[in-house]
């Protein structure tokens, strides 16, 4: 009989490096198999999911206009030393 290598209580520890791809290819492909054949914890995955597309969906604009603003700062810069004597 095979043992169970992965149960649900290492997989929800693991769930959000999961998502982040932070594991090693190995414990990715223990936790995805969990996920298939475990309901439970493939909806935890389902809604851990929808809160880090959510999440990014937020920050994205943010991050953008974080860029803006930093080549706004970086070509102020650079007028300032090209205008400088
Ligand atoms: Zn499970």
């Amino acid at each position: 009989m095979a043992t169970k290598k992965t149960n649900c209580r290492e997989v929800a520890r693991r769930l959000q490096s999961y998502l982040d791809g932070e594991l090693d290819s190995d414990r990715m492909e223990q936790i995805k198999a969990h996920l298939d054949a475990c309901v439970d914890c493939g909806l935890e995955y389902d809604v851990f999911a929808a809160i880090k597309t959510d999440l990014s969906a937020l920050t994205a604009p943010a991050e953008s206009d974080a860029l803006a603003r930093l080549r706004e700062f970086s070509s102020r810069i650079s007028e300032e030393a090209n205008s400088a004597p």
